[in-house]
């Protein structure tokens, strides 16, 4: 079950809900028990962000990869390479940046 606080938002998992808000102290009176329906969809969102932020993650350390691969300097078809995977984490992350950013601004999560 999810409770969510009307007076900040913020959202408790359990069979009942808090005594005081965690948040934002709260009483529990305003806290709303949400619908089955309403609970997966936050949980869902919840875990397509989490997704969005490992993957944001891993694009990054492509990006630290591929700058350290261009330092090294072996051969110029390697650093063509690590030049276009740089280039391609950076589009990686930057849309789910924006993904992210659309969810915020939808108050998604
Ligand atoms: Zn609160």
């Amino acid at each position: 079950m999810l409770w969510k606080c009307t007076a900040c938002g913020y959202l408790h998992e359990g069979d009942e809900p808090y005594e005081v808000c965690p948040k934002c102290g709260a009483p529990k009176e305003q806290a709303v028990k949400l619908s089955d329906e309403d609970a997966k969809k936050i949980f869902d969102s919840d875990r397509t962000n989490d997704i969005h932020m490992a993957i944001i993650g891993l694009a990054m350390k492509i990006k630290d990869l591929a700058k350290e691969g261009i330092a090294l300097n072996l051969d110029p078809t390697c650093v063509s390479d690590f030049k276009k995977a740089h280039d391609d984490a950076w589009v990686i992350k930057e849309r789910s940046k924006a993904e992210l950013a659309k969810h915020a601004s939808k108050g998604k999560w």
